[in-house]
């Protein structure tokens, strides 16, 4: 902002007087006034007020390649010059959507293969839950329509989205959630094994859960599973290692679709380009964005596997679905030269080998002897940390927010994270280096200490 008569006071006015956030109590937050973030480079955040942060959420899990890049500012301004817009119906398309559909191919699993673009995560998820319906109604298998969810697990905020999602105060606001869609367990070890459960019987039972939904609505029923590879915004719930092999299993056994969201974690978050790589899930459909571009442009794709796809290309005449900005030439210019960056930086291979273990390694030995944490988990670039009153039993804090009040102590400390419940939750850039994870740690730490002694004394 060069205006230096649009004052941070003026600012915040007006953004209380017009603008409705996203997620936000609005009287709520009229009366406080917003944190106004200004500016921002490599790793860091600025706000109004100076403060620099480093930022532990990559935005909104999205800056992969930190903030600041020039080479996707340029290919944007290059973009726009030359072509800002033209649409992909009426059998039209433009270079940069073809170019990066072929690369996406390229990185994806070998079964998938196809590339449906949108601009958000809820759009394609839209996409994905149309798409998988009409799969089976060209298949004659028109009675398979419920898709299979989990609790907690995020899928979008538009009706579809939210309706896949399993956040109980997002469903209260439905009025009516898109019908055939059912929610099973997630698989959170920390607040759902039972007392002695191992992980490995721990994640055998939570998919399983799966496999009795299956059959309580009868497999002819049932169109597909989705799920997250991590469950991200319902708190970075990292599945045991039994998990996802026996979702396949089941999936495989009553011929039901697997909907993989890796709006988070796809493009290197777990140390591979996508999570179905770390977790060894063979997908029929992936919904990537957010680090897609980065989060320089709005741009998501579904990537479809070609069980799906030939279908819908052989039997399926119309697909009556797409949205204006599907395909948009600047949004994929900016993708596909952010592939590039994460591809000649070595950034996957960084989080995998160097920066993801020492992540866990910190964040265990560091942050998991503080007195107020339960459990840290953590996988490539994505943790958590439970805050307990009672490491033995695991015992909350009850009603005393104690997520909110270490995320505030740790924003004031220097240190952006998420609060869930009382559940920490971070997801940098994939630029942090081994130095960032220190000063991460140190300002989590500070903020540790701070909150326990206002949470015991409260
Ligand atoms: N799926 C997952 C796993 C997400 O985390 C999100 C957003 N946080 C979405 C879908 C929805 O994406 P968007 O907000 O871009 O619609």
């Amino acid at each position: 902002m060069t205006d230096q008569t649009i004052s941070r006071a003026n600012l915040q006015a007006i953004d209380s007087a017009h603008h409705l956030h996203p997620f936000t109590d609005h009287k709520e937050l009229r009366g406080a006034g917003a944190r106004m973030i200004v500016r921002s480079e490599g790793p860091y955040i600025y706000d109004s007020e100076g403060a620099e942060i480093l930022d532990g959420m990559a935005g909104l899990w999205c800056i992969n390649v930190g903030y600041g890049r020039e080479e996707l500012a340029r290919v944007a301004y290059d973009q726009m010059k030359e072509l800002p817009f033209y649409n992909s119906f009426f059998r039209c398309t433009t270079p940069t959507p073809v170019l990066l559909a072929g690369k996406l191919a390229e990185l994806a699993p070998d079964n998938v293969n196809q590339v449906f673009y949108g601009s958000s995560g809820s759009e394609a998820n839209d996409t994905a839950l149309k798409l998988v319906r009409h799969y089976w109604a060209l298949e004659g298998k028109p009675s398979k329509r419920i898709v299979i969810s989990r609790k907690t697990g995020y899928h979008g905020s538009s009706i579809a989205g939210a309706s896949l999602s399993g956040m109980d105060g997002m469903h209260s606001q439905l009025y009516g959630a898109v019908p055939g869609i059912v929610h099973v367990m997630p698989p959170y070890s920390f607040e759902l094994a039972l007392p002695g459960e191992s992980e490995h019987d721990f994640g055998l039972r939570a998919a399983r859960a799966v496999e009795d939904a299956i059959l309580e609505a009868g497999a002819e029923n049932v169109a597909a599973f989705i799920g997250e590879p991590v469950l991200g915004a319902g708190g970075v719930k990292i599945p045991p290692a039994s998990y996802w092999p026996e979702i396949q299993r089941i999936c495989d056994k009553y011929d039901v679709l697997l909907m993989i969201d890796e709006v988070i974690t796809g493009y290197g978050r777990t140390g591979e380009w996508f999570a179905c790589k770390t977790f060894n899930i063979k997908p029929d459909t992936i919904t990537t964005a957010k680090a897609l571009t980065s989060g320089y442009q709005p741009l998501s794709a579904l990537l479809v596997g070609d069980r799906i796809a030939s279908t819908l290309i052989e039997k399926g005449g119309e697909f009556y679905h797409g949205y204006t900005y599907s395909g948009h030439p600047v949004a994929c210019a900016v993708a596909l030269k952010n592939l590039e960056i994460i591809e000649k930086e070595g950034l996957i291979e960084r989080v995998r080998e160097d920066t993801g273990p020492y992540l866990a390694r910190a964040l265990a030995e560091r942050i998991g002897t503080h007195p107020i944490v339960g459990e840290t988990r953590a996988i490539g670039l994505m943790a958590a940390i439970e805050i307990v009153r009672d490491k033995g039993d695991r015992s909350r804090f009850k009603g005393k927010h104690a997520g909110d009040k270490v995320r505030d102590l740790s924003i004031d400390n220097g240190f952006m994270v998420r609060a869930v419940g009382d559940t920490i939750i971070m997801s940098p850039p994939l630029i942090w280096t081994r130095e960032n994870i220190d000063v991460a740690c140190e300002r989590l730490l500070k903020a540790l200490d701070a909150a326990e002694i206002e949470l015991r004394r409260l």
